[in-house]
């Protein structure tokens, strides 16, 4: 996606460890003229695909999730990063490896947001390593539910858990995927 591309290379911020900060218009300030197209682009990728409900993870999907799912005309779902005792006992949960603070979280999600009935797209802000694309992957199987989409804004393709996840068969459309990043120069994938 074109216009991501260009706000990346214009106010991404490269840091030691090829983290990509995009806090200006994505992860902390939210653009939401940018954050319409990238919903628009969703549902011209997925509109085939009888989407029933957008899945993430909180918190920098939930921006992304609630804008897709007004396009797609239903609910947005986040998990939540913590076994909450505030979301009832009936939980599907997993386990996530965080690739930005290195370390396992717990995921959950009430029972009551997602069945065999749904059809999903995943999406995130960054899909790296894979492990939360993992985990929303896993409360689908918990859930039956079927995977319609799965979609980061930013992959890192240098990492590899956009071609694990493509192997296994899924969905996979990122919509703006980082090739390298070398003496702070993004390459995007042609
Ligand atoms: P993965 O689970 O695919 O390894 O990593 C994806 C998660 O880690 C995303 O939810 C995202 O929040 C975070 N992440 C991974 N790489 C980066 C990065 O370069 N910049 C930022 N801001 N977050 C990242």
């Amino acid at each position: 996606m074109k216009q991501l591309e260009d706000r990346i290379i214009k106010d991404g911020k490269v840091y030691p460890g090829n983290i990509l900060k995009v806090d200006s218009f994505l992860n902390h300030q939210i653009d939401p003229i940018l954050m319409d197209e990238i919903a628009k682009e969703l549902s011209r990728i997925y509109k085939d695909k009888n989407i029933t409900k957008v899945l993430t993870i909180e918190a920098s999907g939930i921006a992304i999730a609630i804008m897709a799912a007004r396009e797609f005309q239903v609910p947005a779902v986040f998990v939540k990063k913590q076994r909450s005792h505030n979301i009832g006992k009936e939980i599907y949960s997993s386990m996530v490896h965080s690739f930005t603070y290195d370390k396992d979280y717990p995921i959950a999600l009430s029972k009551e947001y997602l069945s065999s009935d749904d059809t999903v797209l995943i999406v995130d802000d960054f899909l790296a390593n894979g492990q939360a694309m993992m985990g929303l992957i896993d409360i689908c199987k918990q859930a039956n539910a079927k995977i319609g989409g799965i979609s980061a804004c930013i992959e890192k393709g240098f990492q590899d858990g956009g071609k694990r996840l493509r192997e296994l068969g899924y969905p996979v459309h990122s919509l703006a995927i980082v090739d390298s990043i070398e003496n702070g120069i993004i390459q995007f994938r042609k």
